[in-house]
């Protein structure tokens, strides 16, 4: 069974860079970890909405002793109220190893695939596996590196040898090898180390002597020193995949490659009956671990009756991530049905939700939350500036006035100011509508053609 090459951190990288992005200042809920109690600094990004913060630091320890299995998250509020933001949080201080999916709910009718596989992909994309293996390391001290590039013609291929000192081995260098060479900067007298898996080289040092300095490399380092001289060490390296990603993999009709084009169609219920089975057999082997992760799905209001119930039955299975939904409506219809209820969540689902809400911010919150955001994109604001957009932010929304922070830069370029002031963000006000003014605009228009 083939095991995919991106690792869950790489691909949580790709996946929602839009909506990342705007969250990039996000690093952690901020809460000691002891008292799980908002800390006063801003380092982790978050401001204010101290009881949600408490409330989801809670969610999280729960998680983490195993004793949330089968329940969701709701965090509901007002629009721009960090709800996003929180859960971004929460993933943020699980680790990079952890996946976390972010599903906004219109994508489940615009993908090419029905609603039940869009959400069983997504569920997949949220469980990790962690993978041990035992790689075959190489070292020794270079004495010459020759590349023959006349093999292949190619730069980025070739024929490479590395004469050692203990022995004298030719390599059929990849592109992995020869981007890990000019990386490390390679040059003969260097002693190396080659995963012989992946072709990662690794340079310990300038001389033999410092090579066996082994501290530094860790007490899950091996060695064997072998008959011929020839120094190899086996190391233990794990790697963190989803389950999704095994099953594209291994999925004949999709191949690897759909993992970069993102176009991976539906995948076989057989295909992942096996992998369940496969990755079974590993945990039993001790050489995987499952590493339960967040599905958060944004605008939860927006799925069917059908989505609720699929949802309802996914979070019994022993693989399921902690869903973690946001939505910005109160009373709402149950699409799918006639019925009205909390959050247009069904009762029966509703039971199982334990619910976080996010309340709206004061000025001066939403001028820390600019604030931060600017430093974040390297934008620096007079103090006027700045008291501008919390206006705007208080009374357009934390998001519009979010976004006037680049255009106002762009204005202070053009003007070669280094410091954006209050005219940049005026200028950038008026050139970008916000949502009410927009539809203000266009409905004067219409009643201007209709008369
Ligand atoms: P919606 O209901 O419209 O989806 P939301 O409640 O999910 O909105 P976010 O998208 O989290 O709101 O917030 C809007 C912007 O403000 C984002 O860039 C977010 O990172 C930032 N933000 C919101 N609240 C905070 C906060 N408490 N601290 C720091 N940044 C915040």
């Amino acid at each position: 069974m083939a095991v995919p090459i991106s690792t869950v951190s790489e691909s949580r990288e790709i996946r929602g860079l839009n909506l990342i992005a705007a969250h990039s200042h996000i690093k952690g809920l901020g809460v000691d970890p002891a008292t799980l109690e908002p800390l006063s600094t801003t380092a982790h990004g978050l401001i204010g909405q101290d009881k949600a913060r408490k409330a989801a630091a809670i969610i999280l320890k729960m998680v983490q002793e195993g004793k949330i299995a089968g329940r969701a998250v709701l965090i509901a509020g007002p629009p721009s109220t960090g709800k996003t933001a929180i859960a971004m949080g929460m993933a943020q201080s699980l680790g990079a190893e952890v996946p976390f999916t972010v599903l906004s709910s219109s994508e489940i009718f615009s993908l090419e695939m029905s609603k039940t596989e869009a959400l069983t992909q997504a569920f997949r994309k949220s469980i990790g596996v962690r993978i041990t293996e035992e790689s075959e390391m190489i070292e020794g001290e270079v004495v010459e590196i020759q590349i023959d590039r006349s093999v292949t013609g190619s730069n980025k291929q070739g024929k490479l040898t590395i004469k050692t000192t203990d022995m004298e081995t030719v390599y059929d260098m990849g592109t992995k090898m020869i981007d890990s060479m000019t990386k490390e900067r390679i040059m003969s007298g260097d002693v190396i180390s080659i995963d012989k898996s992946s072709g990662k080289v690794t340079k310990l040092g300038r001389s033999y002597a410092k090579a066996r300095d082994y501290d530094a490399m860790g007490a899950d380092t091996k060695f064997v020193q072998c008959p011929d001289g020839e120094l190899q060490k086996r190391k233990e390296v794990t790697h963190t995949v989803s389950l999704h990603e095994i099953d594209v993999i291994n999925s004949r009709t999709q191949g690897f490659l759909a993992l970069f084009s993102g176009d991976t169609g539906e995948i076989r219920s057989e295909v992942r009956d096996q992998i369940n089975t496969k990755v079974g057999e590993w945990k039993e082997e001790g050489k995987a671990t499952i590493v339960p992760g967040v599905l958060f799905i944004d605008e939860v209001h927006m799925l069917d009756i059908e989505c609720f119930s699929f949802i309802n039955r996914a979070l019994e299975d022993e693989l399921a991530p902690i869903v973690i939904m946001a939505s910005n409506k109160g009373n709402s219809r149950i699409r799918g049905t006639n019925y009205k209820s909390p959050h247009g969540l069904p009762l029966d689902f509703l039971d199982r939700v334990v619910i976080v809400s996010t309340h709206p911010y004061q000025s001066d919150e939403i001028g820390q939350i600019l604030n931060i955001r600017a430093q974040e994109e390297d934008v620096d604001l007079t103090p006027d500036a700045l008291a501008l957009l919390t206006k705007i932010g208080s009374e357009a929304g934390l998001r519009y006035s979010s976004n006037l922070i680049i255009t106002s830069a762009l204005m202070a370029t053009k003007r070669k100011a280094k410091v954006v002031d209050h005219k940049d963000v005026e200028r950038s006000y008026k050139l970008f509508y916000d949502s009410d003014r927009s539809v203000k605009f266009v409905a004067e228009y219409e009643k201007r053609f209709i008369n």
